[in-house]
């Protein structure tokens, strides 16, 4: 079975106040003995991967490897496993560090989605976002992408930041409408504990609870207006472009991770490499760091995972992947959720209405129990 590839590039140009993903700036020389690392790890990968049919470049902002340092790691890649014909490879880029030239390397060495942060359509929440982009370089950098033949575009929307307005997700929606961007990501701003944001208790200036399930709400009507329609929680998409690397997780297929924090679901367990890039830069094989992190893919993830997707879950696919699941108890338990209109039940599937996302959390757990 064809897997899915996630490299973690643990560097940005600048910490954002609200983030703690798995990254910092980088030092002088790092990204290439970065690279160089994960062609090492590329080269020593210790399981038996058939082949790979989507690969991801996360981070952090792995534009910041260069189109040159993308193009060594897909090479190095191809070299470990066969690579499917038609593969999805996306790398998450920073529109103000997507530069013309970058991307046309990247195109050629096979990527072929590429996802911008824009977080939103007006320079002055961006800038209160900390985020280093304008809204200008949001549209040059799409057009760019656009001109290097890039067929998927996706881009990123944060919601309830302070200030936010519906008049700014309908500039923000109507943006991506009219740069012909064919996916959305759409996620509530979190603020993680000891991040700037956190320590200045920039929280107070966000919009409460009742109003953020307000944006959300407006934001998923809007997004399906333009034409975007909603395939999970916070993921949109038009002509049918959603992120086949991103519906692995969802559906508990296999992926390899390669980088500090990067996660790997493969042959039934779940390991992830620590958050620690001076060890995996140093590491003679970086395999030696590996974490296991127990089983994974039992029937409660399956459910958890399954229900963020509009698609929800199939009873028949349920039976099938798990025999011992009980039907019978997973719909009464379902039943007083359906009452409330948090989510839709019939002979073939369950799933999660759009109010049923806002507090998917608890009806997840509760469902996962069966
Ligand atoms: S660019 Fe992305 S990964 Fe980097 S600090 Fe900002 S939000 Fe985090």
């Amino acid at each position: 079975m064809p897997i899915g590839l996630y490299i973690h590039v643990p560097f940005c140009q600048r910490k954002c106040p609200y983030c703690d993903f798995y990254s910092a700036v980088p030092a002088q020389g790092q990204q290439e003995l970065y690279t160089r690392a994960v062609l090492e790890s590329l080269r020593q990968v210790p399981f038996f991967v058939d082949s790979v049919d989507t690969i991801y470049f996360g981070g952090g902002t792995p534009s910041l490897l260069g189109g040159g340092g993308i193009a060594r790691i897909l090479d190095g890649a191809s070299k470990s496993f066969p690579i499917l014909p038609g593969a999805e490879i996306t790398v998450e880029c920073n529109p103000h560090s997507a530069l013309k030239e970058e991307i046309k390397l990247m195109r050629s060495a096979g990527v072929n989605r590429l996802s911008f942060g824009m977080q939103s359509a007006s320079d002055e929440h961006l800038k209160l976002l900390g985020r280093l982009h304008t809204v200008a370089e949001v549209s040059s950098a799409v057009t760019a992408a656009q001109q290097a033949g890039v067929e998927h575009i996706s881009l990123d929307l944060m919601l309830a930041t302070p200030g936010q307005e519906f008049s700014h997700i309908d500039a923000a929606v109507s943006l991506c409408s009219r740069l012909g961007v064919e996916h959305v990501s759409s996620y509530l701003l979190k603020i993680e504990e000891g991040t700037p944001f956190s320590k200045n208790n920039t929280a107070a200036l966000c919009p409460d609870e009742d109003r953020q399930a307000d944006l959300y709400q407006y934001a998923v009507k809007a997004l399906e207006s333009a034409g975007y329609q909603q395939y999970e929680i916070s993921n949109f998409s038009r002509n049918g472009h959603i992120s086949r690397h991103n519906m692995k997780y969802w559906d508990c297929q296999p992926y390899l991770g390669i980088g500090p924090s990067a996660h790997s679901f493969i042959d039934g367990r779940r390991r992830y490499f620590p958050r620690d890039l001076a060890g995996f830069l140093a590491a003679a094989n970086p395999w030696d760091l590996l974490q296991d992190d127990g089983t994974g893919g039992d029937l409660s993830e399956y459910l958890m995972l399954r229900l963020r997707l509009c698609e929800g879950i199939s009873f028949k696919t349920l039976s099938k992947r798990y025999p011992q699941s009980d039907l019978q108890l997973l719909r009464k338990k379902a039943r007083p959720f359906e009452k409330a209109g948090l989510l839709t039940m019939d002979d073939e599937r369950i799933r999660l209405t759009v109010d049923g996302f806002l507090v998917s959390n608890g009806i997840i757990c509760e469902l996962a129990d069966v």
